[in-house]
C-alpha cells in the first residue's frame, strides 16, 4: 500500500530572544530567532509527520513561510513513498521547478525555503526507517549516497565517480566508528560566553564556566569597535588560559583590507580562526585575508547560498574551516555535496549552529561525516549554542564538550506542540501578551 502526501502545514514561529541580547552580534543586535516552520503530513497508518524549518532572525519570518507555501502543489497529493525513496530525484525536482527557480537560481528565501521542505522529508524518512538520520546516512551505500547529489557545476573540483571512491574508502571501520560515537560524542565548542550584548563580567563567567563544562574551544564575537575587541579578547584569554581554542566571528562586518588590520590588532591574544570577516560572496576577498592574517584560520559558510561557492572557496583556498549550515542550502541533499567537496580538498567541516534547531540538526551531517566519510574528528567541531533545546522533541544534548549522538528516530527537527501553539506569530499567547505589555 502506498500512501500520498495530505498536507503541507507552515506556521511562523518566533521566540522573543531579543529582550535578553542573546544572539547578539556586530551585525545583528537584536535578534527574535525564528521558525518558518513546515510539517509533512501522509495518509500513511503509522502517523508519523516530517518536520523541518528556514531559520531566520525575525522580520521576514513571514517571507520564507510564503516561499514553503508556493512548494506545496509539488507535494501534496503526490506518492509520499516515491517522494521518499528517491530523494536525489525529489531534490531536483524542487530545485528545478521551471519558475520558481527564477527566484533564485539556488540561492536566498525559494533555496531556504525548499531546504525546510526537504529536510522535512528526511525526518519522515528517518523515523519511517527507526533510525536517527545520521546513522540512515551512515547504513546507506556509497552508491545511494552519490545518488543523492547533484554534481552540475561540481564535475570540473568533485565528480561522481571521485565522490564514490572517497565514499568506498570509508567504508571499513563504518561499524566500530558508529561504536566510538555512541560512546563518547562528537566534539563541540561553545558559542554561549561571547555574544557582544553582554558585560565583561558575564563573559569572564562564561568563559570559565565552558571550560570547566569541558569544552576545548570557545567563540567571541567581534567587529563593532577594535578597543573593546582588543580588551575582551584579553579577558577570554585570561579566563580560558593558553590551551583553550578562542575562535572570533566578524558576522560580515569589515571590508577585506579592514578584517586583516583588526584580526592583526588581535593576533596577541592568539585567535584560533576568524568567521565571516567579509561578505559571504567574497571568495577572492576571503583568499587575501587568509593570507593576511595567516597563522590565523579564516572560517565561512553559514551565509554561503549553495555549493558553487563552497566549490569556489575551496578552489581558490579562501578557507581553513568550512561552515555549513544545516537550513541555509537545499537541505541534506546540498549538504552532502558540501561535505564531499570539503573532503575532496582536505578542509575540516565545524558546522553552524545555535539559533533555532540548527545545532539539534547539523548534528546529524558531522556524525554522518565521521561515520562514513572522513572517518576522523581531528580538528572538527559542531558550534554549540546553549539556548532553545528543551523546546525541541529530542533536544541536542552537549555533555563534557561533546555532542551526544542522538538515538532518537528522525533529524531531531521537531518542535513540541506546545511551543508551536505558544509561539506562533503574532497570534499565539506569547506574542498577544507582549503586545499587550507594550501597549501599556
Ligand atoms: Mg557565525
Amino acid at each position: 500500500m502506498t500512501s500520498t502526501v495530505t498536507a503541507l502545514r507552515t506556521l511562523d514561529i518566533r521566540f522573543p530572544t531579543s529582550r535578553e541580547l542573546d544572539g547578539s552580534d556586530a551585525m545583528n543586535p537584536d535578534p527574535d530567532y525564528s521558525a518558518a516552520y513546515v510539517i509533512v503530513e501522509t495518509d500513511a497508518p503509522d502517523g508519523l509527520s516530517g518536520h523541518g524549518f528556514v531559520f531566520t532572525i525575525g522580520r521576514g519570518n513571514e517571507v520564507a513561510v510564503a516561499a514553503i507555501d508556493a512548494l506545496r502543489p509539488m507535494l501534496v497529493g503526490h506518492d509520499a513513498d516515491a517522494l521518499l525513496e528517491d530523494l536525489g530525484a525529489t531534490s531536483r525536482a524542487l530545485i528545478g521547478d521551471s519558475q520558481l527557480r527564477w527566484l533564485g537560481p539556488e540561492k536566498g528565501v525559494m533555496h531556504m525555503a525548499i531546504a525546510a521542505v526537504l529536510n522535512a522529508l528526511w525526518d519522515l524518512r528517518a523515523k519511517r526507517a527507526g533510525m536517527p538520520l545520521w546513522q540512515l546516512l551512515s547504513r546507506m551505500t556509497p552508491e545511494e549516497l552519490v545518488a543523492l547529489v547533484d554534481f552540475r557545476y561540481l564535475s570540473d573540483a568533485l565528480t561522481p565517480e571521485e565522490a564514490l571512491q572517497l565514499l568506498r574508502a570509508a567504508e571499513p571501520g563504518r561499524a566500530e566508528r558508529e561504536r566510538q560515537l555512541l560512546e563518547r560524542g562528537y566534539p563541540a565548542y561553545t558559542t554561549t560566553p561571547g555574544w557582544l550584548g553582554y558585560s565583561d563580567d558575564k563573559l569572564e563567567r562564561l568563559a570559565k564556566e565552558a571550560v570547566a563544562d569541558g569544552f576545548g574551544q570557545i567563540k567571541l564575537k567581534v567587529g563593532a569597535c577594535l578597543e573593546d575587541d582588543i580588551r575582551r579578547m584579553k579577558i577570554a584569554r585570561a579566563a580560558v588560559g593558553a590551551d583553550v581554542r578562542i575562535a572570533i566571528d566578524a558576522n560580515q562586518r569589515w571590508d577585506v583590507d579592514e578584517a586583516v588590520e583588526w584580526v592583526r590588532a588581535l593576533t596577541p591574544s592568539d585567535p584560533y580562526w576568524i568567521e565571516e570577516p567579509t561578505s559571504p560572496d567574497d571568495v577572492l576577498g576571503h583568499a587575501r585575508i587568509r593570507r593576511g592574517v595567516s597563522p590565523v584560520k579564516v572560517a565561512t559558510g553559514e551565509h554561503a547560498q549553495n555549493r558553487v561557492i563552497f566549490k569556489q572557496l575551496l578552489q581558490a583556498g579562501s578557507i581553513d574551516v568550512l561552515q555549513l549550515d544545516a537550513a541555509r542550502v537545499a537541505g541534506v541533499n546540498e549538504n552532502l555535496a558540501i561535505l564531499l567537496l570539503a573532503a575532496k580538498f582536505g578542509v575540516p567541516v565545524c558546522p553552524h549552529a545555535g539559533g533555532v534547531g540548527l545545532c539539534e540538526m547539523v548534528q546529524h551531517l558531522s556524525m554522518f561525516d565521521f561515520v562514513a566519510l572522513t572517518g576522523t574528528t581531528q580538528d572538527r567541531v559542531i558550534e554549540y549554542v546553549d539556548h532553545l533545546h528543551g523546546e525541541f522533541v529530542d533536544p541536542a544534548v552537549v555533555s563534557d564538550g561533546h555532542y551526544v549522538a542522538p538515538t532518537a528516530p528522525g533529524f531531531s527537527s521537531q518542535l513540541r506542540d506546545d511551543v508551536l501553539r505558544d509561539y506562533e506569530y503574532p497570534a499565539g499567547p506569547v506574542w498577544r501578551a507582549i503586545a499587550e505589555e507594550d501597549a501599556r
